[in-house]
C-alpha cells in the first residue's frame, strides 16, 4: 500500500505536497518522494525514510514549481531501496513523472512488451513498467507533434488495456497537466479537491490529506477514469478503461485508511464503529470486567462493541507513537522487535481483570500473540480475543503486503487451531455477511476473506507473487 498526491496551482506547490504526504505517512513508511516541474525542468527527490525525516528546508528551495506529486511507499512489490522510492520521471517524448497506489499482477507481460520495443527496465518496481507503457504509447501518439491532452488520454487508454491489477496513479505531463486514473476495478482510493479559492486542484489517496490543506473534496475519481487537469485549470473526466464490478478494498475501512478519511462516500470511522457493532452480533457473552482496543486502529470499532454489550470500555494498552506501525515492518523479525518496545500496559487496568481484547484484524498472528503474552504477564484474569475483520485465509495481490499463504495465521486453520496457535481464552472474528453490512458500499474486494479474486486470473499467477514477493524479502 502506499500514498499518493497531486496538486496543480497557481502558487508554488512543494509546501503543500510536504504537508499533503504527512497527513498520508500512515500509508507507507518505507520511502518517500515528491517531484516538481517549474518553467525548465522537472526537480525530483526520493529516498528510503519517513516524510519529515527525507525532506529539509533546502528542498523548499530547490523543488520549485506550481505543480508536482507526491508518494509514500509501503513496499509490497521490488525492494526497499532508494531507486525503488517514487515519483519515477522519464523524459520522452516530453518530462513526465507518475506515482503509483497499489499492484500490478502482470508485471511480466509488461516487461516482456516493453523489452520488445527495446525498452529495458532499471528497478524491480512495478511503476516502472507502467510509466513505460505510457510513455511508449504517448510517444506513439504524439509522433513528432507537440503533446497534447488528447494525446494523453489516448495513451493513458492503450496503457489501461495492458496493466492489469490494482493502481490509482498521478501523473504530471510537461506543457500538458496533471492526469488521474484508476483502475476498472476501482480497488486503490483516490479523491480529487479544490481549493476555496478555486486556484489550485489535488487529487489525493485518501479525502484526510485534502483536508489538512484546507482543501474541499470535490469526488472520487471513477473506476475505468482519467481525470485531467490542465494549466488553465480545465476538468476533463474520461471513462477509459473497460469499467468492471467495481472491487473497493475492504481492508482500508477495517486498517489501512486513517478514521477521519472518507472513501467512496464512506466514512471510515462510521464503518469502524459499524464493525464493533456488527461484532457484538457474533459475541458469545461471556463475562468480563473490560474491552480494550489493541491500539491503535481498533479503537473505534471496541468502544462500538463496548458500548452495545454494556461493558467498560478502558485503554489498557498505551502505543509509543513514535514507533512505525508493526504491520508495515518488513521482516517478522522487526515486527517482534517493534512490538516489545511499542506497547505498554496499564497494571491497574490489567490486573486480576477479564478482558475481551479487540484487534482489527489477525494477518500473521504475530502481534495478537505477542499482545495476549504481554496482558497475562501483566497479570490479566482471561483474554478473549476480538477480531473485526473475518479470518484472512488468502493472499492479497492487490497492494497489501500479505502475498503467500503460507505466512496467514487463518489459512487452512479452524478458529479452535488460531487460538491454540495465539493462546487467548477465547476467540471470535467477524462475519463476511457483518462486515459487509458495516461498510455500506455495494461492490467490495474481500478477496483474502472469501478467496473470490474480482479480477479474473489464472490460479498460477497468486503462486507466481507469492513466490516472487518472498524472494523480494530475502533480499
Ligand atoms: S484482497 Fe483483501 S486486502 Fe487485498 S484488495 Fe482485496 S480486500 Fe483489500
Amino acid at each position: 500500500m502506499c500514498g499518493i498526491i497531486g496538486i496543480i496551482s497557481t502558487k508554488e506547490v512543494y509546501s503543500n505536497l510536504y504537508v499533503g504526504l504527512l497527513a498520508l505517512q500512515h500509508r507507507g513508511q518505507d520511502a518517500c518522494g515528491i517531484c516538481v516541474q517549474d518553467d525548465e525542468d522537472m526537480h525530483v527527490k526520493r529516498e528510503v525514510g519517513l516524510v519529515g525525516d527525507v525532506f529539509t528546508d533546502l528542498d523548499a528551495e530547490r523543488l520549485k514549481g506550481k505543480i508536482g506529486i507526491g508518494h509514500v511507499r509501503y513496499t509490497t512489490a521490488g525492494t526497499n531501496i532508494t531507486k525503488n522510492a517514487q515519483p519515477f520521471k522519464v523524459q520522452m517524448p516530453v518530462n513526465i513523472a507518475m506515482a503509483s497506489n497499489g499492484n500490478t499482477i502482470n508485471t511480466e507481460d509488461l516487461v516482456d512488451y516493453l523489452w520488445d520495443n527495446n525498452i529495458s527496465m532499471h528497478t524491480s518496481s512495478d511503476l516502472e513498467a507502467i510509466l513505460g507503457v505510457f510513455k511508449f504509447e504517448l510517444k506513439k501518439e504524439a509522433g513528432r507533434s507537440k503533446v497534447t491532452s488528447e494525446h494523453v488520454f489516448n495513451a493513458a487508454q492503450k496503457m489501461m488495456k495492458r496493466v492489469r491489477g490494482s493502481y490509482s496513479l498521478v501523473i504530471m505531463v510537461e506543457g500538458v497537466g496533471l492526469l488521474a486514473v484508476r483502475d476498472s476495478y476501482a480497488i486503490r482510493p483516490l479523491v480529487l479537491g479544490k481549493s476555496r479559492e478555486g486556484n489550485s486542484y489535488v487529487f489525493a489517496s485518501e479525502s484526510v490529506a485534502i483536508d489538512v490543506l484546507g482543501y474541499k473534496a470535490m469526488y472520487d475519481v471513477r473506476a475505468g477514469e482519467a481525470v485531467l487537469v490542465d494549466f488553465d485549470f480545465n476538468v476533463t473526466r474520461r471513462i477509459i478503461g473497460k469499467v468492471k464490478k467495481k472491487a473497493h478494498c475492504m481492508f482500508e475501512f477495517v486498517y489501512f485508511a486513517r478514521p477521519d478519511t472518507v472513501l467512496d462516500h464512506v466514512s471510515v470511522y462510521e464503518a469502524r464503529l459499524a464493525l464493533g457493532r456488527e461484532l457484538s452480533k457474533v459475541w458469545s457473552g461471556k463475562d468480563i470486567d473490560s474491552v480494550i482496543p489493541a491500539p491503535d486502529t481498533s479503537r473505534t470499532a471496541a468502544l462500538a462493541f463496548a458500548n452495545k454489550i454494556g461493558v467498560n470500555y478502558r485503554e489498557g494498552l498505551i502505543k509509543n507513537r513514535y514507533i512505525g506501525r508493526t504491520f508495515i515492518m518488513p521482516s517478522d523479525g522487526q515486527r517482534r522487535d517493534a512490538l516489545r518496545i511499542k506497547i505498554n500496559p496499564i497494571s491497574s487496568e490489567i490486573k486480576g481483570k477479564k478482558i475481551a481484547l479487540l484487534d482489527d484484524s489477525i494477518v500473521r498472528g504475530t502481534t495478537a500473540k505477542k499482545t495476549i503474552e504481554l496482558l497475562r504477564n501483566a497479570g490479566a484474569k482471561e483474554v478473549h480475543l476480538l477480531s473485526s475483520c473475518p479470518p484472512i485465509i488468502k493472499p492479497c495481490i492487490y497492494g497489501i503486503d500479505m502475498p503467500t499463504h503460507e505466512e496467514l495465521i487463518a489459512h487452512n486453520r479452524t478458529v479452535d487451531e488460531i487460538d491454540e496457535i495465539l493462546g487467548a481464552d477465547s476467540l471470535t472474528y467477524q462475519s463476511v455477511e457483518g462486515l459487509e453490512r458495516a461498510i455500506p458500499i455495494d461492490h467490495l474486494c474481500t478477496a483474502c476473506i472469501t478467496g473470490k479474486y474480482p479480477i479474473p486470473m489464472e490460479d498460477e499467477i497468486l503462486k507466481r507473487m507469492g513466490e516472487k514477493r518472498k524472494k523480494e524479502k530475502k533480499e
